[in-house]
């Protein structure tokens, strides 16, 4: 075992834009683990677009996270030392230990046991953990596509996006999604079978969607908010549904885009609803089991976007927010 636990800090709350500067590598002992816990270590750790509203010092769903402390988030690994019934070293299990080497977890309803012959262990920060859920339960429960129905997604080739727009194209939707490249859209319509899609930076959003959803839209995914959200309220159809999963586009502005094409929503009885994935645990076992099948029996494709080092964290996570990855960023520690 390495004699020390490096560690990345928030060192400080960013206005505007996140630079590496808001954060700290430090190194620390490597922690024991005291009765009831484990150390673990994390083999990868997740970054995550709601990580960047924890770095402000605001409370929302959550606490802000803490200045001068490990930056919290999604981890897997494995267990080098058990005081905790029920874990063994050699274990690989998902917990929520932040962007260190090692972590400490204790049986807190987060720490569980994966099994590495199941799927990559990776996919449990991805497409069989929280951003493949939120895809399940904002595509399925709060989007209820029908089949022949046009969805659209933005940030379609991210780790949320891919999932949702394939979701809907399992239920028969026309699926179009919007990302940020060439090489994007053609990873979209290509092996994800997406039926359009198109390049945010080449094309503006409401040229691209009357030119690719002249039927307008009936189920809207939308991961961006600001000008993407503006164009879709104009082009809505009749009881259409606008899941409000997230809105990147703004986490780094400190002046938000204003939204005017309100009129669409009472003329045409759209339902727009915002939801946090944790707030719908009651369906992991039905996503696991859907969304693990569709791996399995190829309906469905993932793709990870895999950075090297821990030391590499905070601009894994900036680039992710920048749109550099393609599919599900996560970063290798071991
Ligand atoms: P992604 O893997 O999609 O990464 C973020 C992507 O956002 C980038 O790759 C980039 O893609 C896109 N992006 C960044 N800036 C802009 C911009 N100005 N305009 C358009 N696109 C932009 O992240 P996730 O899949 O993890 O998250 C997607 C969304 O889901 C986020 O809004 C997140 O907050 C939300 N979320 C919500 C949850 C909930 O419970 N409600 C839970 C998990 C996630 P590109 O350059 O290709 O457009």
């Amino acid at each position: 075992m390495a004699e020390t636990n490096r560690q990345v800090h928030l060192a400080s709350r960013p206005k505007g834009w996140v630079s590496e500067e808001n954060f700290t590598l430090v190194e620390a002992a490597v922690p024991e683990p005291a009765e009831g816990q484990v150390l673990i270590r994390n083999h990868y750790a997740s970054v995550d677009p709601y990580m960047r509203g924890g770095m402000n010092d605001v409370a929302s769903y959550r606490q802000p996270f803490a200045l001068n402390a490990t930056m919290p988030g999604r981890t897997v690994g494995e267990v080098v030392a058990s005081r905790l019934d029920g874990y063994r070293e050699g274990d690989f299990v998902f917990a929520m230990t932040g962007w260190a080497d090692y972590g400490l977890a204790s049986d807190d309803g987060q720490l569980r046991r994966i099994d590495p012959a199941q799927a990559p262990i990776s996919y449990h920060l991805g497409v069989l953990g929280m951003p493949g859920m939120t895809a399940y339960v904002g595509t399925y429960d709060l989007g209820e596509p029908k089949a022949g129905e046009q969805f659209y997604v933005s940030a379609a080739a991210g780790a949320v996006g891919q999932v949702a727009g394939q979701l809907a194209r399992i239920r028969g939707c026309r699926v179009i999604g919007s990302a940020g490249g060439p090489e994007k859209i053609a990873w979209l319509t290509g092996e994800l079978g997406f039926d359009g899609a198109f390049d945010h930076h080449a094309e503006d959003y409401t040229e691209a969607l009357d030119r690719l959803m002249p039927d307008g839209i009936d189920v809207y995914f939308d991961n961006v908010g600001g000008a993407a959200l503006d164009a879709v309220l104009a082009r809505v159809n009749m009881n259409a549904r606008l899941v409000e999963c997230g809105m990147v586009s703004q986490y780094n502005l400190t002046t938000p885009d204003g939204i005017h094409n309100i009129a669409n929503i009472t003329r045409n009885r759209v339902r727009i609803q915002g939801f946090i994935v944790s707030d719908h645990a009651d369906r992991l076992d039905a996503f696991l089991d859907e969304v693990s099948g569709y791996l399995r029996d190829g309906q469905m494709h993932y793709a990870e976007d895999v950075v090297d080092g821990l030391e590499n964290t905070p601009a894994a996570f900036i680039g992710m927010l920048k749109g550099e990855n393609t599919g599900k960023r996560v970063v290798k520690y071991v």
